[in-house]
């Protein structure tokens, strides 16, 4: 079975804005070359839009290309491995999650990101169970219940719209984000966040 540190499931907005933030930080002296892999099958909503208003995105682009350039962006690093297949089962087993595809692959991994956007939910052998969505504006949208930052159980995550949040693409990353920088905080052993400065130039 393959071992990761980390396992995010859905990589739409929410799920690649996570890995991205945790993978970028790959270079730490305290990210003792964690792995971090997303599990996606293929459906996110972004697949459908065409963005204008999202912050920092080119006006026009597509949602289709917006997530191949978050792919792209996750995958530039050597921590990182995207996956594509349909998870169908999550279990804890001891101090690990054991995570199955419908195809059989399985995996395993410490921490257990659930990034699955806020329509559907087929995953079965988790501690936690779908709510009503109160900032969905459809009646079938769904959320986790978490602590405020996210924390759904132990060593268990929620992150993008299935974490709470409004339809918008800023916000699902937003979550995805914080999610990392919570894990990453974990891992440095105090505050932390990612940022990144031009080489300086020589003149
Ligand atoms: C038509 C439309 C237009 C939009 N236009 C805009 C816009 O103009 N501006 C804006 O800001 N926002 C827009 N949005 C909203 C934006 O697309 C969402 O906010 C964003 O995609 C939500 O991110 P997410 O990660 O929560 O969910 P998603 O991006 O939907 O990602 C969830 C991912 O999880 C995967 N998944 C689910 N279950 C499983 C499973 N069991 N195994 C493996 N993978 C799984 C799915 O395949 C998907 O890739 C639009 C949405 C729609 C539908």
């Amino acid at each position: 079975m393959d071992t990761y540190d980390i396992i995010i499931i859905g990589g739409g907005v929410g799920g690649l804005a996570c890995g991205i933030t945790l993978a970028s930080a790959h270079a730490k002296p305290w990210f003792q070359q964690r792995r971090v892999l997303v599990i996606d099958d293929g459906n996110s909503d972004l697949e459908k839009a065409q963005l204008f208003n999202v912050p920092g995105v080119t006006p026009g682009t597509t949602g289709t290309q917006a997530l191949h350039t978050m792919r792209m962006q996750f995958q530039q690093y050597p921590t990182a491995t995207l996956h594509t297949g349909h998870v169908c089962a999550a279990q804890r087993d001891g101090k690990h999650w054991n995570v199955h595809t419908s195809d059989d692959c399985a995996f395993k991994a410490d921490v257990l990101v659930l990034a699955t956007g806020y329509k559907r939910w087929e995953l079965s052998g988790l501690p936690c169970e779908p709510q009503p969505h109160p900032r969905g504006g459809k009646s079938n949208r769904i959320c986790l219940s978490h602590d405020g930052v996210y924390n759904v159980d132990q060593d268990l995550y929620v992150a993008g719209l299935l974490g709470g949040g409004s339809s918008q693409f800023a916000i699902a990353a937003g979550i995805g984000t914080q999610v990392a920088v919570e894990l990453l905080s974990q891992w440095a052993g105090k505050r932390t966040h990612v940022h990144d400065v031009p080489e300086p130039t020589t003149s």
